[in-house]
């Protein structure tokens, strides 16, 4: 499937003759992409005035599977690039698994499958590269180091001591980006997945304050927790451990040494609010939405270790269970970091 998102936007702005030109036009980049990739028995459609323009790819392979992702991945993009490059406008595209041969029938859902496939397979591309990029710059640096050691016989001991802190710190570095990069790949991130699933929360906080005591008591500070027992919130248990010890984690590494860390949840309603206190240097009001960008880190960071991830993984856990997460001024002088899940009965089988 492949979708125009700023169709409707044009056709409503510039009217039915610039919309049925957009049209025209993709039209004519889709129809020619798809004929120099699609086999014998696939088929290419779009409905007149509709911002979708899907292919469906029957054909079995030589082995009589059914085409194979990295097959499917590569007609869409090429099928994207070339309307983009046509009509010089964003394109979505994803793929679903037909259930039906007749592609009427659960249409909606199945673009809509699609299409949310593809902006999750997209995400993960585009973490997956980040880190990649990320991750050549440590490697660069360590090598650089060891090759000056080697090659320079002359390098007094204190220039020596240097350069191997040097790579010591940046062989750290990677560490933490690769077990970024491993609880990323961990979570099944499907809005469907985590949602679906759910756990009680008190016991996930008492294990996230578990993980993270030792650096806190190395730095001599206060964990407090204060929960409603018996509160069930829809989410998978591992994102729901992974999200608390992100913001657990932060809240003792930018605190004090001998500060105060407190974590509370509350139930509203029909959600139920988790929030993260510390008494350190807060952040800013102008990098309260920025820093959950991936690779974002705030201006007050430079002197503590850390990759700009954990707070990208904790918004992406808390929106696709269907949660919020924002960050505001602690009671405590600190940062809050409050998020929002949904409340499941507590009757629902939970772990
Ligand atoms: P990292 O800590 O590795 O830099 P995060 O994504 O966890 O990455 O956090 C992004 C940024 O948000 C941090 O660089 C820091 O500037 C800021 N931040 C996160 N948590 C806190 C906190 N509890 N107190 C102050 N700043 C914080």
């Amino acid at each position: 499937m492949l979708r125009l998102p700023e169709f409707e936007r044009i056709a409503w702005r510039k009217g039915k003759r610039a919309a049925q030109r957009l049209e025209r036009l993709t039209m004519a980049a889709f129809v020619q992409s798809a004929g120099t990739v699609l086999r014998v028995g696939d088929v290419s459609g779009h409905d007149p005035g509709s911002d979708v323009f899907a292919i469906v790819m029957t054909s079995p392979s030589r082995e009589c599977r059914a085409p194979s992702p990295v097959d499917i991945r590569a007609v869409l993009e090429r099928a994207a690039a070339a309307i983009t490059l046509r009509v010089e406008l964003r394109v979505e595209s994803g793929w679903t698994i037909l259930t039906t041969l007749d592609p009427r029938e659960n249409m909606e859902r199945d673009i809509a499958s699609a299409l949310e496939r593809g902006a999750r397979e997209r995400e993960r591309y585009e973490f997956f590269s980040a880190i990649g990029h990320e991750l050549r710059t440590p490697l660069t640096s360590i090598r650089g180091y060891l090759e000056t050691l080697l090659d320079d016989h002359q390098t007094d001991p204190q220039t020596t001591r240097r350069f191997l802190e040097t790579a010591r710190r940046e062989a750290l570095r990677m560490g933490r980006l690769l077990d970024g990069m491993f609880e990323f790949s961990l979570l099944d991130l499907s809005s469907e997945a985590l949602a679906a699933q759910s756990c009680d929360l008190e016991s996930r906080l008492l294990q996230a304050c578990e993980i993270v005591r030792p650096q806190a008591q190395g730095r001599n500070m206060r964990l407090e927790r204060d929960g409603v027992a018996g509160l069930i919130v829809a989410i998978d248990p591992d994102a729901c451990l992974q999200l608390l010890v992100n913001l657990l984690d932060n809240a003792v590494k930018y605190g004090p040494d001998g500060g105060v860390v407190r974590v509370e949840a509350r139930a509203q309603s029909d959600v139920v609010i988790v929030s993260v206190d510390d008494d350190g240097p807060g952040i800013a009001v102008q990098e309260r939405e920025s820093i959950f960008g991936l690779r974002v880190r705030g201006a007050g960071a430079a002197t503590r270790p850390g990759t700009g991830i954990g707070l990208a993984i904790v918004k992406m856990i808390a929106e696709r269970a269907g949660g919020t997460v924002r960050v505001m001024e602690s009671p405590l002088g600190g940062a809050r970091f409050e998020v929002t899940l949904l409340r499941k009965a507590s009757e629902a089988r939970a772990s």
